[in-house]
């Protein structure tokens, strides 16, 4: 057995009807886990079960607002009822609001921090007991190049973000005890439906990433595949606390 199958496993991916969040499930679900899809827009995240149920596996489909706390743990507890078990819990759902600190409110202060940051910690808390009951697991936190940098139109964002790398230490040194791996993944620019509407309301965005990026390309939800993999299985298992870049050589280059 490859040290990177997934077969018998069980992921619980939010954000996972779109963008990284399904690059990353296409991946656990081509490796053979079985993958529950959580999102609010339900019609988006039944097409993205209905793509990965074609690789073979069980999906199951969640709607929920992972600002809800109690959804969050209602979430994981059913998603263990219906695929049996959890083994793998990608923490991607995230929003940003583009906007100079100044002009912030805040609510939509909180707004971003419940969405990016306090979802990762409600979701891991309630993913715990289940992945010790199995003997371990994988947590995978999704920040971002703003983990690493500031960007004057992203204070609560990257406020988040730079959070997700702390709670993925802190998670990891607490959980490593009961072979749990905690780790993040620090996507650099991907062509999604966030960033997307980032390039219409940043001028001059688009150029700034290519030029900046060393790959000198935007990255695909494709491109986010293969960590998932490799941060969800068994070739990970000495991996812990680490916060990795995706980003074609952005963060590498001064
Ligand atoms: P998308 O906008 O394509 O996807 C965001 C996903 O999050 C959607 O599936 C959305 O589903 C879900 N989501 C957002 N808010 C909530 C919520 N309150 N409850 C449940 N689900 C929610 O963006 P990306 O794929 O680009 O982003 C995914 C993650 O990657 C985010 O955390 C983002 O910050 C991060 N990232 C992205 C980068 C990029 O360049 N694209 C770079 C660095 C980090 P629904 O609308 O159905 O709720």
């Amino acid at each position: 057995m490859s040290a990177f199958d997934l077969k018998d496993r069980v992921a619980l991916v939010t954000g996972g009807n779109g963008g990284i969040g399904l690059g990353m499930a296409r991946g656990l679900a081509q490796a053979g886990a079985a993958v529950a899809i959580a999102g609010r827009n339900v019609a988006k995240s039944e097409a993205a079960a209905a793509e990965l149920a074609s690789f073979g596996v069980k999906t199951a489909v969640f709607a929920v607002d992972v600002t809800d706390e109690a959804a969050c743990r209602h979430m994981v507890d059913a998603a263990v009822g219906q695929l049996g078990r959890l083994d793998i819990l990608i923490n991607n759902a995230g929003i940003n609001i583009r906007k100079q600190p100044q002009d912030y409110t805040m609510a939509e202060w909180r707004q971003v921090i419940d969405s990016n940051l306090t979802s990762a910690f409600s979701c891991a808390h309630a993913a715990y007991p289940h992945m010790k009951t199995v003997g371990g697991g994988k947590i995978i936190n999704i920040g971002s190049m703003m983990s690493i940098f500031g960007a004057s139109f992203a204070p609560a964002y990257a406020a988040s973000k730079g959070g997700i790398v702390q709670l993925s230490r802190a998670l990891a040194s607490a959980w490593a005890k009961d072979n749990i791996q905690v780790n993040a993944v620090l996507p650099g620019w991907i062509d999604t439906d966030l960033t997307r509407r980032a390039r219409a309301e940043v001028s001059g965005l688009n150029s700034m990433v290519l030029m900046r990026t060393p790959a000198r390309r935007w990255g695909t939800p494709e491109d986010m595949s293969g960590v998932a993999v490799f941060l969800a299985s068994k070739a990970s298992d000495f991996v812990t606390g680490a916060a990795i870049p995706v980003d074609g050589g952005y963060a590498a280059q001064g």
